[in-house]
């Protein structure tokens, strides 16, 4: 191992080469702190042929390297492995906007380029850069691209794949692939995009990417209003996508017990509804044409929402800062999470015209297997992407909450999500938390296809092995 950071000494600057403990520690574990690992070191490259050069050094010598971006993600995927033997290759150095192309709507990140700096990039310019996520602040678009992240735009405007054009990717043998178009239509065979995208760091090393940009909207207006169920949630959802077509940029779901905890850990974000309605759904209407056009709209909708007994209470924020607070009350339910101690976590997606069964059924099942558990159930209902995650009952310690029933939940929550023909990972990917449940849910066939890419392009197996799938 000493020779070989000797050699990397020689393709980067020994002071972008961490090996002491001190430094390395902060890269060691994930956000959840669900994860700990070892690395003989942590690498941090400021361009691509210094990623290039150390992936070759890596094939040479057999080491495996775990790519990081802002170490955010939920499933452990930038978590390395226990055995000190793995290299950690974080982005933080690769941070820069490359290029803004006005005429083509698209902008060029390097991959350590922290997802919120690109959205204020883009707005300088006048162009609203979609992709947004409560971890924005931290999380890098190699990141977001490795884990083909989601957010709360993905209604109007689709997830990081949606939004990306083209990428630059080293590969295991340490090629460096330009893949820097930005074009809309480019049918020259297999889509190398879209198999790089949310494959997790597994089949190569996002170091740029082009995406795209849009017009930033002139209005918004966003709105809090109070369901009794799940059904007249989705009507709500049904009405304003037929109303508001494509102004309808947001539409997310909040259930009592999510926001109990909230304002347990948060007090100042107490919901202006009154009587604690059981789900709280936040809607966002944007608009490029005048403030007052989007503003009637909304007024039109939540009407006909009440004539029809879908809604029972609203409140629509009367500026910029109410708006941010209620979008902060929905991004402050994972952060309560946290901050409430261990919980297991379902991201799943279900067909919306199933959402309504999923609730119903998984709900009673767990309150009658787990008396007092609290569903944490949550998310972008817009996308059918539900955060239901469960918490133990009040005063039951977590830890062992969780190691007694966590198997039982999942193949409960799991299960139910089959039945539904839903997915068992929506947003945040597989890493090493789904490795396992990964081939029952996929099935054979597009499971061995899987391995059988992961085979072809890095038969060595040194590009961030055991995540998503073991060869
Ligand atoms: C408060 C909070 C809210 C969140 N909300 C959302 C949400 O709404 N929607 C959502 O989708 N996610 C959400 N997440 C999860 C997380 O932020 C996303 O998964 C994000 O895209 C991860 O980006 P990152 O830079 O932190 O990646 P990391 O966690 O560093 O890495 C994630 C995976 O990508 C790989 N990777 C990283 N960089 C590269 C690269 N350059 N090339 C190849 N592979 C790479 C890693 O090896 C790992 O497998 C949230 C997280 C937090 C903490």
């Amino acid at each position: 191992m000493k020779n070989f950071i000797n050699q990397l000494s020689v393709v980067l600057d020994p002071k972008y080469i961490l090996i002491t403990d001190e430094d390395k520690a902060p890269y060691l574990t994930d956000w959840r702190k669900r994860y700990t690992g070892k690395a003989s070191a942590v690498l941090l490259p400021s361009n691509s042929s210094e990623v290039s050069n150390i992936v070759k050094l890596c094939a040479q010598n057999q080491i495996s390297i775990v790519p990081q971006g802002g170490h955010t993600g939920f499933c452990g995927g930038a978590t390395p492995d226990n055995s000190g033997n793995q290299v950690i290759l974080n982005f933080k150095r690769m941070n820069q906007v490359r290029e803004i192309d006005v005429a083509n709507q698209t902008m060029t990140l390097e991959a350590g380029c922290i997802l919120q700096t690109a959205q204020e990039k883009a707005a300088e310019q006048g162009f609203l850069f979609p992709l947004s996520l409560g971890a924005e602040g931290s999380c890098m678009i190699g990141g977001n691209l490795a884990t083909n992240a989601g957010g709360t735009n993905v209604l109007r405007y689709g997830n990081a794949r949606d939004l990306c054009l083209g990428l630059e990717v080293v590969t295991a043998k340490g090629e460096i692939w330009n893949g820097l178009k930005g074009l809309r239509k480019d049918n020259t065979g297999y889509d190398l995009r879209d198999l790089f995208v949310g494959s997790e760091g597994t089949l190569g090393i996002i170091t740029a990417a082009v995406m795209k940009l849009y017009p930033l909207p002139i209005s918004q207006w966003t709105t809090l209003v109070a369901c009794e169920s799940v059904s007249s949630s989705i009507a709500l959802l049904n009405l304003f996508q037929r109303r508001a077509t494509s102004l309808l940029t947001g539409f997310e779901m909040m259930t009592q017990e999510s926001l109990e905890l909230n304002e347990k850990h948060f007090p100042q974000m107490a919901n202006p509804l009154q009587g604690k309605p059981p789900f709280t759904i936040l809607i966002e209407l944007s608009d490029h044409e005048s403030e007052n056009h989007v503003r009637q709209l909304l007024e039109v909708i939540l009407e006909e929402a009440f004539e029809s007994k879908l809604i029972n209470d609203a409140v629509i924020a009367s500026n910029l800062s109410q708006a941010n607070a209620f979008w902060h009350m929905r991004e402050h339910i994972t952060l309560a999470q946290a901050e409430e101690g261990a919980n297991l976590k379902h991201d799943i997606t279900i067909p919306l015209s199933s959402l309504d069964s999923f609730i119903e059924e998984t709900d009673a099942l767990m309150r009658s297997q787990y008396p007092g558990v609290r569903i944490i159930n949550f998310g972008h209902l817009g996308d059918g992407n539900l955060h239901y995650n469960i918490a133990p009952p009040p005063g039951v310690d977590a830890k062992i909450f969780n190691e007694s029933y966590e198997k039982p939940i999942h193949e409960l929550v799991y299960a139910q999500v089959e039945r539904c023909n839903g997915s068992i990972s929506a947003e945040h990917g597989v890493g090493q938390l789904k490795l396992d449940g990964l081939r029952a849910h996929k099935g054979e066939v597009a499971h061995d296809l899987m391995r059988a890419l992961k085979r072809a392009l890095d038969p060595q197996n040194i590009l961030n092995p055991h995540k998503v799938v073991s060869i």
